[in-house]
């Protein structure tokens, strides 16, 4: 099982977004294990003050050290195997296809979402093992990351969906995009099902979509091609 632990100022807003589909499933299963602590209640402070002002001045406010320290103990309480602390950030390495396969083999991922000007540069050094990110623009906070990792992980462990083909025939797989894919009708308005896809001959299939997953990433994505 992959205890998945998150450390957020906004716990609210994990409320919903793992009761459902593969997630909920996965969840059901014991195959991972999602944890949401409130940096607030690691406050030393008497109003559960987590942020102040940043030394040699300037917008915005810093996540302090203290509450994110007091946390990350709270978080790695009762994990017998080793924690991995991870700072959702957008100076990290960028989030993948290839790197997801990294994190199945961990067990315990504690994810501290940022918020303001980020945290205090201390927490970074000493007690951040890896600094990620989800792409090279800025968000309000750590918290979208969280769930993208969270979801993007747990959809790659192997057991989590019904069909683990799903997981070869979709795009970045072998660095192609997927192919077309249709559903019932057959006709819309004149555009009609390749006859292919109707006939039956699984061989013949395999060839049109490979054939078509070569053109989809020619046109959309020509630069993955470059990685065979
Ligand atoms: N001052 C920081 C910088 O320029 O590197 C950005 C702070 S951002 C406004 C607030 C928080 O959002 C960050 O601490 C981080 O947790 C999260 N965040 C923003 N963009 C992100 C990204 N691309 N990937 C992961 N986390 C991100």
């Amino acid at each position: 099982m992959i205890q998945f632990s998150i450390i957020t100022i906004f716990p609210n807003m994990f409320n919903n977004i793992f009761k459902y589909g593969v997630i909920k499933k996965a969840i059901q299963k014991k195959i991972i294990n999602i944890k949401i602590l409130n940096l607030r209640n690691f406050s030393i402070n008497k109003r559960k003050k987590v942020d102040d002002k940043i030394y040699g001045g300037g917008s915005g406010m810093l996540i302090m050290f203290l509450p994110l320290f007091r946390a990350v103990i709270e978080a790695k309480k009762k994990q017998k195997k080793k924690s991995i602390v991870i700072y959702l950030s957008p100076q990290g390495k960028i989030l993948n296809h290839n790197n997801i396969k990294y994190f199945i083999k961990k067990k315990n991922l504690i994810f501290i979402c940022g918020r303001y000007k980020g945290i205090d540069e201390r927490f970074i050094k000493t007690q951040v093992d890896e600094e990620w990110s989800i792409g090279d623009y800025i968000l309000t906070g750590g918290e979208l990351p969280a769930m993208i990792f969270i979801d993007a992980i747990t959809r790659s462990i192997p057991g989590v969906l019904n069909n683990q083909n799903s997981l070869r025939e979709e795009s970045f797989n072998n660095n192609l995009l997927d192919c077309p894919n249709y559903t019932r009708p057959k006709n819309i308005n004149n555009n009609i099902v390749p006859s292919v896809l109707l006939s039956g001959n699984h061989k013949k299939i395999k060839k049109w979509r490979l054939k078509y997953a070569l053109k989809n990433t020619l046109l959309k994505r020509p630069d993955l091609l470059n990685k065979k």
